[in-house]
């Protein structure tokens, strides 16, 4: 048929028809309904929940899937969040990962309970406000009297509590686990994965995004999702976006088990957010992590093409870590920095309100953000992968958005330049355990 059609024509151009054949082939070859930019946690939820109502999808990865913050996340699932609508978000995502545990044949969630203390009015009045919220959405969480935390968690101070709250349905993920479950049933249903390779450019037409440049080819689709992490606002500026999000390095510690102070393998969670603190078991010792004021800025666009969060270390004599040590200590006084350790960190995408982005901007159709998860990607991207297949399919979401969508911040001076927006960011990194939550809090932040 070719050498037909092409008869009479000159060799170039015959070789430019061939081309050109060879380039609509490899075009329909990439071409698909979605394209997705990022292999971690955000990414491959989207891509599994928007495989399965029948669309299909191309996930794109710089590296390998789940290498990115995903592969160094503690994983820990706390449903309460500081309002009803975020909190039910996260209770729906605990159903989702069940399905998913079931359809995958692996365990992702280890329910462990886990518990919030307070040394201080505000924190035990942030507790008790909190406990209010919880029961009203039907969440199941109720105050702990201390000789019984003691009793669940001998391993810990508690001496100078006052109250505590205890969250039975809580615990944490698995992160390695919950990537490869996503994989795996986007995988059956057909969703497509290219690893090593990163997207370098947008391609649009007008002002509607239609496909992505990669050193592979070029791949076409109505609509792009940027889910690239820590790496999003520089793949938002290749469409000349400014997207307000930064990299920011995290830390936490995995102690060794310790003969005096084992650690149960379903002992609950915890949040001491006056020491800013975190942590949960984890093979017979325990992981704690901190929200300190001071954090390490990244800045993505020097690191290298094949950078690897995984190779990550922190130096011994490093302040973070020396400030975690501290703070761990305050709560569990065995622990030092002679305690035998495993010590990982990571980079994390912070926004300036703590809070994701997920949606569309004005500046150019068929292009998601989904991105910004600010430490809290892993317990969020079963429901954020739902929501972003409804805004994706049906052009809005079940749940109530406002507080996540990606325009929020759009044309506001001070949120178009990258020093001011990391500032925001880290400021907001700073103050994440040290502010109060709860109605009292809000009272109190009206008040001023
Ligand atoms: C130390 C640490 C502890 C944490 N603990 C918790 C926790 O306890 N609970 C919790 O919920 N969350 C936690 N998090 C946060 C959580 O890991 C993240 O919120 C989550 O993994 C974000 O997922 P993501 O898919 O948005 O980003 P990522 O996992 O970073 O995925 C983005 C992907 O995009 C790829 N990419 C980037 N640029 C391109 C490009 N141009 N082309 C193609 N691909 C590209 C990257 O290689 C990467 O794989 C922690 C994070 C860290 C670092």
């Amino acid at each position: 048929m070719l050498s037909v059609q092409q008869a009479g024509k000159g060799c170039g151009e015959v070789l430019a028809s061939a081309h050109w054949v060879k380039h609509l082939a490899d075009m329909s070859k990439n071409t698909s309904d979605v394209i997705i930019i990022g292999g971690g946690v955000a990414g491959l939820s989207t891509a599994m929940q928007l495989a399965m109502r029948g669309t299909s999808v191309t996930v794109l990865e710089r590296e390998q899937i789940g290498n990115g913050s995903t592969g160094r996340a503690a994983g820990l699932l706390g449903q309460l969040r500081g309002t009803t609508e975020h909190t039910r978000m996260l209770m729906d995502g605990v159903e989702i990962v069940k399905e998913l545990e079931a359809k995958a044949g692996v365990e992702i969630y280890v329910q462990t309970g886990s518990v919030r203390v307070a040394e201080t009015p505000d924190r035990a009045q942030e507790i008790t406000d909190l406990v209010e919220m919880g029961h009203s959405i039907n969440f199941d969480i109720d105050h702990i009297a201390i000789d019984e935390l003691t009793e669940r968690m001998p391993y810990m101070h508690t001496d100078d509590l006052t109250d505590a709250c205890w969250c039975p349905t809580d615990g944490h993920l698995q992160p390695a686990e919950l990537a490869a479950a996503y994989h795996k049933v986007g995988r059956d249903h057909h969703v497509r994965y290219e690893n090593s390779c990163p997207v370098t450019g947008v391609i649009l037409d007008g002002n509607k995004a239609v496909g992505v440049q990669t050193p592979r080819g070029e791949f076409h689709a109505p609509v792009i999702v940027n889910a690239a992490g820590p790496w999003s606002h520089l793949v938002a500026s290749l469409t000349d976006t400014t997207l307000p999000a930064a990299a920011l390095g995290h830390v936490y510690l995995t102690t060794q088990p310790h003969p005096d102070h084992p650690v149960d393998r379903l002992s609950p969670g915890f949040r001491n957010r006056h020491h800013r603190i975190y942590g949960r078991p984890e093979n017979g010792g325990l992981l704690v992590g901190m929200y300190g004021e001071d954090c390490p800025v990244h800045d993505m666009s020097i690191l290298p093409a094949d950078f690897d969060m995984s190779a990550m270390k922190v130096r011994r004599d490093d302040i973070n870590l020396a400030l975690l040590i501290h703070a761990a200590q305050q709560r569990f006084p065995w622990l030092n920095e002679r305690t035998p350790m495993h010590i990982t960190t990571g980079i994390m995408t912070f926004t300036p309100d703590g809070l994701p982005f997920c949606g569309q901007l004005p500046d150019h159709e068929g292009l998601y953000y989904c991105t910004g998860f600010s430490g809290h990607g892993i317990v969020q991207s079963p429901a954020i992968g739902l929501i972003m297949s409804e805004l994706i399919l049906d052009g809005k979401s079940t749940y109530d958005i406002d507080s996540i969508e990606a325009d929020r911040y759009w044309d506001i001076p001070g949120f178009l330049d990258r020093e001011e927006i990391q500032q925001r960011c880290y400021t907001m990194q700073g103050s994440y355990y040290g502010r109060i939550e709860g109605k009292t809090a809000n009272v109190k932040q009206k008040d001023t």
